[in-house]
């Protein structure tokens, strides 16, 4: 018999509520079952927001994969539950990939490895990843009223500690921080001792580490964390959240004075000099030298006006290899708009599409009727206690507090799958738009895509692109489509090819000028 892991996952608290982790495993068990395969291991992440790839779990899931016991298969219920973000889902994957145990999907089937399979995950991810960025943004909105309403809603900073609220009074101090007994003194005494003007960060850091200053790991609190520490007026008794500060109800570990006389002593030490942004540069890794092969890197050259000249170059061949990031990322376009898709290919890519839809469809037609059965069901048993209550008096005020209660919580629970699940049809209707888009117009599907899904579309589509003098000069497509889709070996020229070229040369000089 063939052996399966099964990893659920639940991203929010409300939805533990809703016990989907269960259904989930059902499911999946059912579908194992069905189809031949023995349950050896079941993971599951739940409680915490789980966006990233710091999931328990998931972490002892891919560590079991590497073992190489014989795995055959990892079930999920769908993509979602791996990754929220395209990045993690492509580490994940090809984390599976290389142990050779394939992820299988049960409640969408097309998802298989072929390449229209592959194709139709990376859309699906993407989309996953956009679902997160909306989840996301509601979590930093009750952060944002957190802070506002004067409580810190991050991680609490060196010197505080989370403690429970003995007499809350509104919905955000349940959790407050407060001074930490050990550490406290030690930021006070680091105010001190800086705004003397006799130490640097680093000898302070020394000087507190003498004193018994440790960071919560046991170590020496190093210049970079004390350097952020006395510039951040959490310290004030104050909110940092966002670019804004905020009144906060928790205890100063230090006063304006002492602060002001920090910063300005800092300006002039000048120990927190900004770092120099690191440019994502879409094409990184996708361009190459036609002269010696290398990899073309990328950089910005600020002029004296002020103005900023972003490039690709070959670190080798240096002269002659400058071509703006602009100039080559629209060529790139331009290879978009040479792809010719297989007329199979893209009804292939159509009707899975279909699929897609209909599968949707029909998993939250029969996920509704579930939730809805089980709304009624709550909503008699409430009726029924009621009456127990106030009628038949087998049940005593405080009994029926009791249970109504719990009955309303479920019932909130309830409401929210169901929007839930409004969501995911809605997304489910911009993935199948999106593999429409894609089987009818690559190029405007690419031209149109947020930066991470342009990078994935790269990888989805091309190999690499070989230039030489700021033109691509070669295009090969990626191993898994290139038997789909076909390219000309070269694009036409363009009609203004030599003007933009010597606006190349132009830009070259000026840069060396
Ligand atoms: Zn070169």
């Amino acid at each position: 018999m063939k052996k399966a892991l099964i990893y659920a996952r639940v991203s929010t608290d409300e939805q533990v509520e809703g016990m989907s982790i269960d259904t989930q495993i059902n499911r999946c068990s059912r579908w194992a079952e069905e189809n031949g395969y023995a349950i050896v291991g079941i993971y599951k992440d739940e409680g915490k927001s789980a966006t990233n790839m710091n999931r328990a779990s998931l972490k002892d899931l891919l560590g079991r994969v590497q073992e190489k016991e014989g795995l055959d298969a990892i079930l999920v219920l769908d993509t979602d539950r791996i990754a929220r973000n395209t990045l993690d889902h492509l580490t994940i994957k090809s984390l599976l990939q290389k142990a050779n145990v394939p992820l299988i999907s049960i409640s969408q089937p097309m998802i298989d490895d072929s390449p229209e399979g592959n194709l139709i995950d990376t859309i699906i991810a993407s989309v996953n990843a956009f679902q997160s960025q909306i989840t996301g943004r509601k979590v930093s909105k009750v952060a944002e009223e957190k802070a506002k309403a004067g409580y810190y809603p991050g991680k609490p900073k060196t010197g505080y500690m989370n403690v429970i609220c003995p007499n809350p009074k509104g919905k955000f101090d349940k959790r407050i921080i407060d001074i930490d007994p050990q550490r406290g003194q030690y930021i006070t005494q680091a105010f001190n001792l800086y705004s003397t003007g006799n130490f640097s960060v680093k000898s302070l850091s020394d000087h507190l580490y003498e004193l018994g200053f440790r960071s919560n790991t046991g170590c020496q609190v190093g210049i970079s964390l004390l350097a952020y520490c006395l510039r951040d007026p959490i310290y004030l008794g104050k909110i940092p959240w966002k670019g804004v500060i905020y009144e906060g109800h928790h205890p100063a570990l230090t006063d304006q004075e002492t602060f002001t006389k920090c910063q300005e002593i800092m300006t002039a030490h000048n120990q927190n000099a900004s770092r120099q942004r690191v440019h994502n540069y879409l094409l990184r890794g996708f361009v190459y030298c036609s002269d010696c092969g290398k990899r073309l890197w990328a950089d910005k050259h600020t002029k004296k006006s002020g103005l900023v000249f972003e490039f690709y170059f070959c670190k080798t061949c240096s002269k002659g290899s400058y071509v703006g990031v602009n100039d080559l990322e629209e060529q790139v376009e331009e290879w978009f708009g040479a792809i010719q898709i297989t007329k199979e290919y893209a009804r292939n890519l159509v009707t899975r599409a279909k699929q897609i839809l209909e599968d949707y469809r029909n998993n939250s037609d029969n996920e509704t009727q579930i939730i809805t059965n089980r709304q009624s069901k709550i909503e008699a048993a409430m009726r029924e206690a009621e009456d127990n209550w106030l009628i038949k008096k087998t049940l005593s005020a405080e009994a029926f507090r009791r249970i109504y209660d719990r009955y309303e919580a479920d019932l909130k629970g309830i409401k929210k799958q169901l929007g839930q699940m409004v969501d995911s049809h809605n997304q489910s209707l911009v993935t199948v738009q999106r593999l429409m888009a894609l089987a009818q117009n690559i190029r405007m599907a690419y031209h149109e895509a947020e930066p991470s899904l342009k990078r994935f579309y790269l990888g989805l589509f091309w190999k690499k692109f070989v230039v030489k003098k700021g033109e691509i000069v070669n295009a090969i497509l990626a191993d898994e489509v290139k038997d789909l889709i076909s390219v000309p070996t070269s694009l036409s020229v363009p009609k203004n090819s030599t003007s933009s070229f010597l606006q190349r040369e132009q830009k070259v000089l000026n840069l060396t000028s």
